[in-house]
């Protein structure tokens, strides 16, 4: 077993009183780490890779959440419509409009994240902060009845940068707080930002959801 124990119960500890959830990302990870946390007491897991979620679901305890971080491609959605506890990095009305009309079929309602394009790099997916207010305005969202909007999620820019990093989490945070007031009778209450390196200031700028993969499992290996 290849897992932290002592950071799993460090980080815990830390956030704790921040009411802060923790997300353990386990993408890369075989099933016996991801087992060996649960046995610790985790219950979300947060993974990016549509048929690897499928596969490590099929096998793994049934109480565990499945958290979808990952970019999600519309014809993927399908797949894990029926299990999946929240979609973190929904960046696009088109994947809305897929989700709903799976989550239809499974007579279920999807808990969903809006991604929105923080960093400097390019690469990172997410609506950017006026397409994002367009469509809260616009009062399309009620009409995605098989989806609940709980919140926002963003990805800083990677960097040990701290006056950038605190720079683009508290512009995710005021967009959180403006577009909580777009739902002013929704469950509209996460905000998901942080990661190993910068969830500690993601904390202080006002996240309550983090998503720690590396210090919990160790560095990824792409080329096993
Ligand atoms: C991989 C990943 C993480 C976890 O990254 P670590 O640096 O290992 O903590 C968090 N969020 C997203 C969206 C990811 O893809």
């Amino acid at each position: 077993m290849s897992i932290n124990k002592e950071q799993y119960l460090t980080i815990q500890e830390h956030l704790a009183p921040h009411n802060v959830e923790l997300i353990a990302v386990s993408k890369t990870k075989p099933n016996e780490d991801i087992q060996a946390l649960y046995d610790l007491g985790q219950r979300a897991f947060g993974e990016n890779y549509v048929q690897e979620l499928v596969d490590k679901e099929a096998s793994l305890p049934k109480d565990i959440q499945w958290h979808f971080i990952g970019h999600l491609q519309s014809n993927k959605v399908k797949y894990i419509a029926s299990f999946v506890h929240l979609i973190h990095g929904v960046d696009s009305e088109k994947l809305l409009q897929e989700i709903n009309k799976q989550a239809a079929k499974h007579n279920k309602i999807i808990d969903c994240l809006l991604q929105v394009h923080i960093a400097t790099e390019e690469t990172k997916f997410g609506f950017d902060g006026p397409d994002l207010h367009h469509f809260l305005v616009s009062g399309r969202v009620a009409s995605y009845t098989h989806i609940r909007i709980r919140g926002l999620m963003g990805m800083a820019s990677f960097t040990t940068n701290e006056t950038l990093l605190t720079q683009e989490f508290t512009t995710l945070k005021t967009y959180f707080d403006n577009a909580k007031m777009a739902f002013p009778n929704a469950q509209f209450d996460t905000l998901s930002m942080g990661m190993s390196s910068d969830y500690n200031l993601a904390i202080v700028h006002g996240s309550n959801m983090v998503r720690i993969g590396s210090l919990l499992f160790g560095a990824r290996n792409y080329n096993k």
